[in-house]
């Protein structure tokens, strides 16, 4: 049998990479991991953990707003946005140590160097090192796509937002989608002018569209400005400062900052995939089985660089299963890609599971719709105009809900729970016979009609 320097050797130390290397190593697999940039990836270093902190922030604007109708008055209140940006840098750095420590405990040999595969066991790494590893599994994720048009290297993407040395008066960001309504409702709380362009006249496509309705009147009702139908022209840096952009349809407009937020595309590129013949897809994704195997029997591949789901918590079981299967003492399983719950943490967050109503009629033809269109009692006492809105869809022919969808303050909390009963079949019934916890909005989800 051949003599390799590694059992694994994983590129990418994402949260599929790091989970994979670390269990595969608590198996007793010899294990090397290679990551050019930052030890955990986008979600720990440029996306979910240092945007949740963000949105945490940005939603103080509300609280302090809301704050007076509860008796307090605080005077005025001001803002840091150096200060809250360095707090939240400083926790990611504090991330990144314990992830890497993560790696560094369960003996992942960790090069903090770019990888690349130059044989069929062989990787070389930027410094001209040469490695030889029986398996190798590629967890380089994805990066945000741009758009084809004149000036794009003047706009940013979500990895350069949390590093802003101050907040945009104007921004325009172009999307409909996670990325787009996440920093739009945090640029709008800090006080920035936003304005969200999307190429087609729907936001948050595959989310049921009642919430996607509701969460775009809300957002209008905060002062967000929305174009549908439109593309960027040209962005041409303006002498004094800022950028002029032309959209479709429009007159130039002056803004402060363009982010563009319309998707991300697998890394795919000069990794040396085609040396060893790994397939790829339409969109640069590597092609996998349900282990997680791609074309090449001894490599596989999780989390974004697949596009199966982008989101963390599926890289993680991703590589969780692949290291089970390939080192641990358990039959080769894969991952259950479906009835996977999922949030956008807009201003109000939306949450959602399983199918949309618009879908399970597609799949079922025959369905049952309740909901529950709500004012929050503590939107109530402060004046706060603002609607939230459950839904719960069932399959007619037997009861079973096939999809629940919110958009209220805390969704997200809430939805974790609920996806737990979705996941399991039960039915309408089933909520109904639990007692409601009272006054709570997450009662709503025993009593809609
Ligand atoms: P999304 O896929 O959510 O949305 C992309 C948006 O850009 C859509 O509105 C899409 O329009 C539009 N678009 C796509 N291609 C183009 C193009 N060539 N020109 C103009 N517009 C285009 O992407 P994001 O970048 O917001 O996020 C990337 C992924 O990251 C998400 O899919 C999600 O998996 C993950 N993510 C998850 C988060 C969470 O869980 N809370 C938060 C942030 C990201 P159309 O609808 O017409 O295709």
């Amino acid at each position: 049998m051949a003599d390799y320097d590694y059992d694994l050797f994983t590129i990418g130390a994402g949260s599929g990479g790091v989970r994979a290397s670390r269990v595969s190593a608590a198996h007793g697999a010899k294990v090397a991991i290679a990551e050019e940039h930052r030890v955990g990836g986008t979600c720990v270093i440029r996306g979910c953990v240092p945007k949740k902190m963000l949105v945490y922030g940005a939603h103080f604007a509300e609280d302090l707003e809301d704050c007076q109708k509860f008796g307090w008055d605080i005077g005025e209140a001001t803002f840091d946005w150096i200060k809250l940006r360095d707090n939240v840098l400083a926790d990611v750095d504090r991330l990144e140590g314990a992830y890497t420590e993560t790696l560094e405990s369960h003996d992942v040999k960790v090069f903090k160097e770019r990888a690349v595969i130059t044989g069929d066991h062989e990787i070389t790494l930027e410094s001209g090192k040469k490695i030889t590893a029986k398996h190798i599994l590629i967890a380089t994720g994805a990066q945000p796509r741009l758009p084809d048009c004149e000036g794009v290297e003047h706009g940013i993407t979500s990895n350069e937002a949390f590093h802003l040395d101050e907040l945009p008066k104007k921004v325009i960001i172009a999307g409909g989608g996670y990325i787009a309504n996440e920093f739009a409702g945090i640029f709008n709380e800090f006080g920035s002018q936003v304005k969200i362009v999307n190429r087609g006249d729907q936001l948050l496509r595959g989310y049921d569209e009642a919430l996607r309705d509701r969460l775009l009147q809300i957002s209008i009702m905060k002062g967000i400005d929305f174009q549908f139908n439109s593309v960027f022209e040209y962005i041409k840096e303006c002498p004094d400062g800022g950028y002029f952009v032309k959209l479709s349809d429009c007159e130039e407009e002056h803004v402060d900052l363009v982010m563009f937020a319309i998707g991300r595309t697998p890394n795919t590129g000069g990794l040396g995939l085609d040396t060893v013949g790994v397939e790829l897809g339409d969109n640069g994704e590597i092609k996998v089985d349900e282990f997680s195997k791609t074309s090449v029997d001894h490599i596989y591949a999780v989390g974004d660089v697949t596009d199966r789901v982008q989101l963390t918590p599926i890289a993680i079981r991703e590589g969780q299963a692949f290291a089970d299967s390939v080192f641990g003492d358990v039959e080769p399983y894969g991952v259950d890609h479906s009835c996977i719950p999922s949030a956008v943490f807009s201003h109000p967050p939306i949450a959602s599971v399983g199918m949309t109503e618009g879908e399970a009629k597609s799949a079922l033809g025959s369905v049952k719709v309740f909901q529950s269109d709500f004012r929050p009692m503590k939107n109530v006492l402060a004046g706060r105009n603002e609607r939230s809105l459950f839904k719960m869809v069932c399959d007619a022919a037997d009861d079973r809900i096939v999809g629940i969808h919110m958009i209220a303050p805390e969704a997200p909390e809430m939805m974790q729970a609920a996806a737990i009963a979705v996941k399991a079949g039960l039915t309408k019934a089933d909520f109904d016979a639990t007692a409601a916890i009272h006054p709570t909005m997450a009662e709503e989800l025993v009593l809609m009609r």
